[in-house]
């Protein structure tokens, strides 16, 4: 770094994202995209004037997106918010509502670090169980802010709905965050209960079930004084942050509710498969409500068996948190995808 740089983001940890590698084709597991493309009709929805109307700045306020979006889930257009990815979501949340400090899992998603860091949130990390579960009582009257992913990053772990609202409730006099990038592969959505409690934050993406991963784009539900608190934070820092074009698609990918249920209904399906498999080639696999599973083997270690599964051209998640270390984890792929997974794997086993 050069001599100009700040202290802080001197000692700053960056987040590190998955591999994109660009060297060759790989079977790609790694980083809990959709294996299935977004909606064919809302990509051929989109025309020519759409592109064309680039040479204007995005609608600040992404309005036909968050109709569509208040309109999916009953919710007011006042209790939306467009951002760019969720990545975005949750770091304006941090900005917002961080300083009084944070807390979260010890093991989740690696993002919630950096921002406390980035944004002077002083963080506490809460052991999860033995079993990898979440006590809720240990997230009772914080007194910060809670940040919660449901279900959980890295393990796949969810917390039933009726888990999060105690959770909600007795933290009445500070924000809670669920961070429900997988929800769809779950089924128990938390945003309904936005309409009792104004303490809580829904943060959502269209990178994992609907398949947009590259368009970045997210949103956030909440309390309609929430989201005036939120867009501040936005209006501070990128008013025009979702481009035309991926506003566009997400509203016409959330318009195709027919192709998306199918999608999440096969990726469900797969994980089910795929966990049945991995326990039948002796692995442990905790219980996953996601697009991934963490699973582990007392054959291999974790970081081992991801590169010998690189070598043979398929890329999972290694995580080097002591906790998990010897897990590798998996993101469900298409139904031919996991076929190979499992017979590579049986190879990498037997030729030990
Ligand atoms: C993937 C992921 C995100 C970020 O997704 P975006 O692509 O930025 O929308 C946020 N939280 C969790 C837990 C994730 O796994």
């Amino acid at each position: 770094m050069s001599r100009f740089v700040s202290d802080k983001l001197n000692e700053i940890s960056p987040y590190i994202p998955g591999e994109q590698p660009q060297d060759k084709k790989y079977i790609k597991l790694n980083t809990n995209e959709n294996p299935y493309f977004t909606s064919e009709r809302a990509v051929g929805a989109i025309t020519k004037e759409d592109l064309l109307g680039l040479k204007r700045y995005s609608d600040p306020e992404c309005t036909p997106l968050k109709k569509t979006i208040a309109n999916y889930y009953g919710v007011g257009q006042n209790n939306v918010l467009i951002t760019n990815g969720s990545d975005e979501a949750l770091a304006f949340c941090f900005q917002a509502y961080g300083r009084c400090g944070a807390c979260y899992a010890d093991i989740t998603y690696g993002f919630y670090d950096v921002f406390a860091h980035m944004y002077d949130c002083p963080a506490e990390h809460i052991p999860l169980e033995d079993d990898f579960t979440i006590d809720i009582t240990k997230y009772f009257a914080k007194g910060k802010t809670v940040v919660i992913a449901n279900p959980n990053a890295q393990t796949g772990i969810a917390l039933d709905v009726g888990d999060i609202e105690k959770i909600v409730q007795h933290n009445a006099d500070n924000i809670v965050i669920i961070d429900q990038a997988y929800v769809d592969f779950f089924g128990q959505n938390a945003i309904p209960l936005i309409k009792k409690y104004n303490n809580l934050v829904v943060v959502n993406t269209f990178s994992k079930s609907r398949s947009l991963a590259g368009a970045r784009v997210g949103y956030i539900v909440a309390d309609e004084h929430l989201i005036v608190d939120l867009n501040k934070v936005k209006y501070s820092f990128h008013p025009y942050n979702v481009n035309t074009i991926s506003m566009l698609l997400a509203k016409n990918a959330m318009e195709d509710e027919d192709y998306f249920t199918q999608c999440v209904s096969k990726i469900i399906a797969a994980r089910e498969e795929m966990s049945e498999e991995l326990k039948k080639l002796g692995f442990t696999v905790l219980p996953s409500s996601a697009n991934f599973v963490l699973a582990r083997t007392d054959k291999m270690g974790g970081k081992q068996l991801y590169e010998k599964l690189k070598e043979n051209g398929i890329l999972v998640r290694h995580f080097s948190d002591r906790r998990i270390d010897d897990f590798v984890r998996i993101t469900v792929g298409t139904d031919e995808e996991t076929k190979i997974l499992i017979k590579t794997i049986k190879n990498i086993l037997e030729s030990k």
